[in-house]
């Protein structure tokens, strides 16, 4: 498992179609903008990290990357 100090910060790339599945999965991390995009919030909680690699696996279109 990848520990906190490895991972980064996971941004959102223009291929999201706003299914909202990420922000369900993790909403301290990702909400989804006036246009229905989503973003990353500010990351700095280690206690986030098992669930952003599941919004990772868990988005349609592969939207979510670590910068
Ligand atoms: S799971 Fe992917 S497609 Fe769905 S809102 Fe999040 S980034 Fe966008």
């Amino acid at each position: 498992m990848t520990t906190f100090e490895e991972k980064k910060v996971p941004y959102v790339n223009e291929t999201c179609i706003g299914c909202g599945a990420c922000v369900a999965i993790c909403n301290e991390v990702f909400d989804l903008d006036d246009d229905w995009k989503a973003f990353a919030i500010e990351w700095m909680d280690s206690s986030n990290a098992t669930w952003i690699d599941d919004a990772i696996s868990a988005c349609p279109v592969n939207a979510i990357h670590y910068k």
